[in-house]
């Protein structure tokens, strides 16, 4: 066993969230994430962080079981590349900022219930409605 333990990512982001860019060229920059990947501790934000990617024209197997082979086009391509979690932060969307997020926990009829809520002061408002 290794002594020490690599501490996994925890995000609080999910899928859906709208998210803030901190750093990189689209710093600022607020999309919904499409992919959360807590394992890679990374988010993949729909328009942001795009990187192109240059394609072969390929064939398609067995797109078409009765006529010709079919050709998926090459050329460039546009895909969002996942970021790091830790150059993204959640933006609240009750305040309408980006904000931390918080774990508030409440019974409700003998079960924990996590929440995620707005970690602004002024706001404190529940996440997911
Ligand atoms: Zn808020």
């Amino acid at each position: 066993m290794p002594t020490k333990m690599r501490t996994p990512t925890k995000t609080k982001i999910r899928k859906g969230d709208v998210v803030q860019i901190l750093s990189g060229k689209d710093r600022g920059k607020q999309g919904r994430v499409l992919e959360s990947r807590p394992k890679e501790g990374r988010v993949v934000v729909e328009n942001l962080n795009v990187v192109k990617r240059h394609m072969r024209p390929r064939p398609i197997r067995d797109a078409n079981r009765m006529g010709r082979q079919q050709i998926l086009p090459g050329g460039v391509i546009d895909k969002p590349a996942p970021l790091p979690v830790s150059k993204v932060m959640l933006v609240c969307p009750v305040c309408k900022r980006p904000t931390r997020i918080g774990v508030d926990v409440r019974e409700i009829k003998g079960e924990p219930v996590h929440r995620r809520v707005c970690k602004r002061a002024d706001c404190g408002q529940e996440i997911d409605r």
